[in-house]
């Protein structure tokens, strides 16, 4: 068997009313598709990191740089091939755009193993659960979103059996850093300290006391303003706290893990086992947050999960794209030991909702069910892709 070629497909929807955490501002939302085809007519599916820049990059680094390494070789000699594409790339690679290229690349091979097989990939894998569970992630800033709103989107949550939801918070004028002050409209939709704790306290009042409520900070305060605010979160028995500081302050996510009783979760923007292995071994996280389609693929990142089982800790994944991340992230969870739960995002986005043919299996419950069928399990929608190809 042999790869006979490699092509990417930009899509890209655009927002009418964008969701903002305290770090990103999102009008549009895209996803890079990645399909590995082999001579036996079998074609594999995944998606590659493009968030934070223009797909062109990752895609140019797969068609132009990691393409011509995979063409013409056995698509099952997965290890071998990730190890090719991270020696061949390393004097500008390790990270950022091309392990976000890899990542594809490697989910879409696993997805041709997977049909090969005839197994679905957590069962490959050697399976731990055929079901994983989901947590709303949400409670964005949105501009004519106040107090009610976020009241009624946690009362829908809680409707439709969630066990745990996440917020975002941090959206303030002073965090400690220069961080949000360099974004594209830092004085969107900002509140302040006080406005956002009554946020944390609608939400938590629509929860009840049993279900899961979680904060997520996007990396911009300083350790100082963290541990501040952490402090002031007590009350509201927050479950964890995810990426309260820059990604590369390890020092100072370990300072906040140390002085907080919360749970500190991340780092989304951390990218690979290396880079996990400092975070775990430094004890800046309690909770790990691997992004299939930023860090490696399942290859990299059933070794972050391996890594971290030997420190007792659970993995929850990002998961914040198309659709063709949340179902890898499904199979993924399913296959470790020591999966907590995966994101579900729910905020409007087509390409999460439209982009597969077959229709997430969700128990109204706070569980989904890993699709069953060889491979990721799942089709492309062409009809989606028609819509929202761009470039
Ligand atoms: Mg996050």
């Amino acid at each position: 068997m042999q790869i006979v070629d490699i092509r990417t497909i930009p899509l890209t929807w655009n927002a009418t009313n964008p969701c903002m955490s305290a770090g990103t501002v999102s009008s549009s939302r895209s996803a890079l598709i990645v399909e590995i085809e082999t001579d036996t007519g079998l074609i594999g599916i995944g998606e590659a990191g493009a968030a934070g820049g223009p797909m062109i990059s990752t895609a140019t680094v797969i068609e132009h740089e990691l393409k011509p390494l995979l063409m013409g070789q056995d698509p099952l000699m997965i290890e071998r091939h990730w190890q090719t594409m991270f020696s061949r790339t390393r004097q500008h690679g390790r990270k950022g755009i091309v392990m976000h290229a890899m990542s594809g690349l490697d989910i879409a091979l696993w997805d041709i193993a997977g049909k090969v097989a005839g197994l679905p990939l957590y069962k490959l894998f050697g399976a731990y659960s055929d079901k994983v569970e989901v947590y709303a992630s949400g409670g964005f800033y949105q501009q004519g979103k106040g107090l009610a709103e976020l009241k009624a989107e946690t009362e829908s949550y809680v409707a439709r059996g969630f066990r745990a939801m996440k917020m975002k918070i941090g959206r303030y004028a002073f965090t400690g850093t220069n961080f949000r002050q360099l974004l594209n409209q830092p004085d969107l939709c900002m509140v302040t300290p006080e406005e956002d704790l009554q946020r944390v306290a609608t939400v938590r009042a629509a929860l009840g006391p049993d279900r899961r409520l979680m904060v997520d900070a996007n990396c911009v305060w300083s350790p100082e303003v963290a541990i501040a605010m952490g402090r002031k979160l007590e009350p509201y028995d927050v479950f964890w706290i995810e990426e309260p500081v820059a990604t590369d302050d390890i020092e100072g996510s370990a300072e906040v893990a140390a002085a907080l009783p919360a749970a500190i979760a991340g780092y989304e923007t951390e990218i690979g086992l290396y880079g996990y292995r400092e975070l775990i071994t430094r004890k800046a996280i309690d909770i790990g947050q691997p992004d299939l389609v930023w860090s490696g693929g399942f290859t990299e990142c059933r070794r972050i999960a391996a890594f971290a089982h030997a420190y007792n800790m659970m993995l929850s994944p990002h998961c914040f794209s198309s659709a063709l991340l949340f179902v890898p992230a499904l199979h993924f969870a399913a296959s470790i030991p020591n999966a907590l739960m995966i994101e579900w995002d729910q905020t409007p986005h087509a390409l999460r909702t439209e982009l597969l043919n077959e229709p997430f299996d969700y128990d109204g419950a706070g569980f989904m069910k890993v699709p069953n069928a060889p491979g990721l399990g799942v089709t492309l929608n062409r009809d989606c892709i028609d819509r929202y190809r761009v470039g």
